[in-house]
């Protein structure tokens, strides 16, 4: 159920809230009836194996895609009776290919435009923008054409320039693809402690289950063909490999390798599997010795 349209402010509680929505591209759809509320302050994980529609998903919650069928409401505006210019301001956004929204010839020209659009007076764009420099780390390079910048701080300078201006929601499309594992951890912290310290929602949406448990206080939607499989707490499916299973998905390493132990232990007993790891350790320490 909708709140009414408010003028330019948000006022209600639920961010974004998609109802039996469908989407689609031509043939088929793509989404298929999903139902989901984002409130302020949630954090949900959105995964899927490539085509599952995750991205289609992010892209309706955007405003940028407009169902086919059902409904999309942003902050209480219908999507489908408004103009998407103003439910933008409620969302930041970042794709899958964060170089598709860079096209200013420097890092920070880049961050004050987002804040320029959506109406920040300069006083409050620059404090902004060298906050949100400050915790992406990326105040050094300000001053550099985002052409010359690596994966990883590019990554960072699409997300300063989605969160610039306090949105309620923040998407981000597979934020670690093409990362290290260590500006992997170090990216999903600083999402973490933006979207706590901005009281803003964030939707995340990847199928990288490596990172599900550093997101334990995530709640997870699992898509498979279009349709909601799964929805429940991270820690919930960590606890319960058949959600990855049935989607086609594999649960992270560490799941997968208690699942052996498990199975080991069950055949052979505990006393020779861990015989076996013991063995395997003393074997690698004489070796690294
Ligand atoms: P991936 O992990 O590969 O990015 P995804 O889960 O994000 O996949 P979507 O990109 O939402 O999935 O795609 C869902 C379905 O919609 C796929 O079958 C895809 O081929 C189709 N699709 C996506 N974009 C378009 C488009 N612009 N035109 C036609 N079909 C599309």
């Amino acid at each position: 159920m909708a709140a009414g349209v408010v003028g330019s402010s948000c006022r209600v509680e639920c961010v974004a809230r998609a109802v039996d929505t469908w989407y689609s591209y031509g043939r088929g759809y793509a989404v298929k009836g999903v139902s989901l509320e984002v409130y302020e302050g949630d954090r949900v994980v959105v995964m899927g194996t490539n085509g599952a529609g995750k991205t289609t998903l992010l892209k309706l919650l955007a405003g940028m895609l407009k169902p086919s069928k059902g409904r999309v409401y942003l902050c209480g505006y219908d999507t489908r009776e408004v103009d998407e210019s103003l439910t933008a301001r409620f969302i930041g956004y970042v794709p899958q290919n964060p170089w598709l929204l860079v096209f200013n010839p420097r890092v920070i020209d880049e961050i004050a435009f987002t804040a320029k659009n959506f109406g920040l007076d300069p006083a409050e764009a620059e404090a902004s923008i060298l906050d949100v420099a400050t915790r992406l780390d990326i105040v050094h390079i300000l001053n550099r054409s985002p052409y010359t910048l690596s994966e990883g701080e590019i990554r960072r300078v699409v997300l300063a320039s989605a969160i610039v201006h306090k949105p309620k929601l923040l998407l981000l499309d597979e934020p670690t693809a093409g990362l290290d594992n260590v500006l992997k951890d170090r990216l999903i912290e600083t999402i973490k402690s933006l979207s706590r310290d901005y009281g803003v929602a964030l939707v995340l949406a990847t199928h990288d289950v490596e990172i599900l448990p550093f997101l334990r206080d995530f709640r997870l939607v699992v898509l498979r063909d279009g349709a909601v499989a799964f929805e429940g707490s991270v820690g919930e499916a960590l606890e319960n490999p058949s959600v990855f299973y049935d989607s086609g998905l594999q649960p992270p390493v560490g799941v997968r390798i208690s699942e052996k132990l498990g199975a080991y232990i069950d055949f052979y007993g505990v006393d020779p599997v861990a015989n076996l790891l013991l063995s395997r350790k003393k074997l690698r320490d004489r070796i690294c010795r």
